[in-house]
């Protein structure tokens, strides 16, 4: 009797686990002229990204999940050098000897063999045409009075996949490049603070550059929630909230 016990608790025990790491790895199917392009939520400011059988995966992030159990990167991108954007341990996992990586310069030191793009660089890679934006901090500061990120030296990237634009903005704020962008079909922002924005200055270059959809990742402690009711009154713009803490 209480060996069934013990066993009905630890499958009860086991099946929450389980469901807890479902529920860690979502993904929405995004419809392009090029194929589905399929949007998988792996935490923080990790992405993957599939399309036309390529893996595209974004700071990979070992904390984040096991990569082992993830397909191999055909294409990785890095936005800049913070420990959780460029983390050795998930990209040995993921690039393979044919894996393209796409990284701002400060990142070429530890990740040799990339190929090293500026803000304002625009290439093409698999046929993807890949548009590199800037990434960093107007108003938060550290205490010494130094940008969390300092202008020039991260990188956002905006993806053109058959009719579709996706941008990925990498640690930044609300800054006139991004409030510029044009014709972004979705759009990811981050709102980890004290290190990127607020819900209100997300909503802001929300408002300015108008994606269809809107998904807050790499979000932290920030209630997302607090996005949607800014943008209650703008229907056009869909946000996605998702597991990306
Ligand atoms: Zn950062
Ligand atoms: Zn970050």
């Amino acid at each position: 009797m209480k060996i069934k016990l013990v066993l009905i608790i630890l499958m009860m025990l086991f099946g929450t686990l389980t469901a807890s790491a479902q529920e860690r790895v979502r993904s929405d199917i995004v419809k392009t002229s090029a194929g589905n392009l399929e949007l998988t939520f792996i935490g923080h400011g990790s992405l993957m990204m599939t399309i036309g059988g390529r893996i595209i995966h974004f700071d990979p992030y070992s904390r984040m999940a096991d990569y082992t159990k993830l397909p191999q990167a055909d294409l990785i991108f890095l936005t800049h050098d913070h420990p959780d954007h460029l983390d050795q341990v998930a990209l040995q996992i993921v690039r393979t000897a044919d894996t393209v990586v796409i990284l701002p310069p400060v990142c070429a030191d530890r990740v040799p063999g990339g190929t090293v793009v500026n803000n304002g660089a625009a290439l093409m890679v698999f046929g993807i045409k890949v548009e590199v934006i800037p990434a960093y901090n107007i108003v938060h500061k550290r205490d010494n009075g130094q940008e969390f990120h300092p202008k020039g030296v991260g990188n956002g990237y905006v993806l053109t996949f058959g009719d579709k634009r996706i941008s990925v903005a990498g640690d930044t704020e609300n800054i006139p490049e991004m409030k510029a962008l044009q014709d972004i079909y979705c759009a990811f922002l981050p709102m980890n603070l004290p290190y990127t924005m607020t819900p209100e200055m997300v909503a802001d270059a929300a408002k300015a550059f108008k994606p269809k959809l809107l998904y807050p990742y790499h979000y932290g402690d920030t209630d997302p929630t607090r996005l949607t009711a800014l943008l209650k009154d703008t229907p056009d713009i869909e946000v996605r909230i998702r597991p990306m803490q």
